[in-house]
């Protein structure tokens, strides 16, 4: 056969996309993480690296890189990192790694990072970046939330509290706003838009040999 028709399967579509949720915590965002890693097989979790202890239900490499100050200091130096920011007296930072190679390849990639990384992702990357903030219902909820967490002191509690306030004070740096008022309408929501997002047409040149095959 010659390679004068193309089909739309065997033809790289798009870019990958840079996924990003962010929230104050306790609003839902690591469930529905969690939900949108087990339901869509074309999307990867960007995992970070923190010099915040684990926790206990914790797994190093796959919720987090656990690494030292001494170890995040030398990712600094050598400009191992997208974006870094201090959250909770700790940081945290989206290594480079192999991103980029994967995004020209067509893997997405979910950032569940704050504000402060988002902005600086945004920055970078303003072609591939979707900055989608989820809401609590309200603060009462919210805190109901966190006083929930049996791992957490009443200090942390209050620290996260006052945060919380101080990060939705950020929501008009995101494309998408979503309240989650109930996690599974609200995960509809999340995957809805990720689906949307991947059909941009300009995201899709990959589609230009297919379309003007159809034209003929
Ligand atoms: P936690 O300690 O509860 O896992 O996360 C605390 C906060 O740090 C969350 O808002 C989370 O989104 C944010 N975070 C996690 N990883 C990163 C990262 O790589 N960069 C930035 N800027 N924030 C992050």
């Amino acid at each position: 056969m010659g390679d004068t028709s193309h089909h739309a399967d065997d033809t790289l579509h798009r870019r990958g996309l840079m996924f990003i949720l962010s929230s104050p915590s306790g609003a839902g965002k690591t469930t529905l993480s969690r939900m949108l890693l087990a339901k869509d097989a074309e999307i990867k979790l960007s995992v970070s690296a923190t010099t915040r202890p684990p926790r206990p239900n914790e797994v190093d490499g796959v919720h987090y890189h656990f690494v030292t100050e001494a170890e995040f200091d030398r990712m600094v130096e050598e400009d191992d990192f997208y974006e870094w920011a201090h959250v909770f007296g700790h940081r945290y930072g989206t290594p480079k790694g192999k991103i980029r190679a994967a995004l020209k390849e067509g893997q997405d990639f979910l950032f569940d990072i704050d504000w402060q990384g988002t902005q600086q992702l945004y920055q970078k990357d303003q072609q591939d970046v979707v900055r989608v903030f989820i809401l609590p219902p309200s603060i009462e909820e919210l805190h109901r939330r966190l006083k929930g967490r049996a791992t957490d002191s009443t200090n942390v509690i209050n620290a996260r509290m006052e945060r919380a306030r101080a990060e939705i004070s950020h929501w008009d740096g995101y494309d998408y706003v979503i309240i989650n008022d109930d996690v599974n309408v609200c995960f509809d929501k999340v995957h809805a838009i990720l689906e949307a997002e991947r059909m941009k047409r300009a995201r899709q040149t990959g589609l230009i040999p297919f379309v003007r095959g159809l034209m003929g």
